[in-house]
């Protein structure tokens, strides 16, 4: 029975659409909550609650750094699980989501937009001069 409750864990932290985006979100790599906030358009709250949600589960792992605490998946073959069940619905492919925000406050998206002009006054919509 305890094998049943252990997956059955694993799967109650999956199903929700907004844990299902935020694992395929950090698919290619680790995020820092902003960068999922601004992505997802919601309350830092809810984002974070969701996380947790993920993170008491197993799913992802989180690392400080400074003021940002940024989010991983600790097994990749959770995605195995979740490519499968997408099969099963029909789902083929799900799209990637941006890896740099124009709106986004998080040092990743900062630097990328700032790359894109030098001027500095342009750095959250990243357009040249
Ligand atoms: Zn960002």
């Amino acid at each position: 029975m305890n094998s049943y409750r252990h997956s059955a864990q694993l799967l109650r932290a999956v199903a929700h659409p907004a844990r299902l985006r935020l694992l395929y979100a950090l698919r290619d790599g680790e995020e820092c909550v902003c960068h999922l906030t601004t992505l997802f358009r919601q309350r830092q709250a809810y984002v974070s609650q969701q996380l947790m949600f993920l993170r008491q589960a197993g799913l992802i792992a989180d690392r400080k750094d400074g003021l940002r605490v940024y989010y991983r998946v600790q097994d990749p073959r959770v995605f195995d699980l979740l490519d499968a069940a997408n099969a099963m619905v029909g789902v083929k492919e799900i799209a990637a989501e941006a890896r740099t925000l124009a709106a986004c406050p998080c040092p990743k998206c900062v630097d990328k937009h700032s790359n894109a002009c030098k001027c500095k006054r342009h750095l959250p919509r990243g357009k040249k001069c």
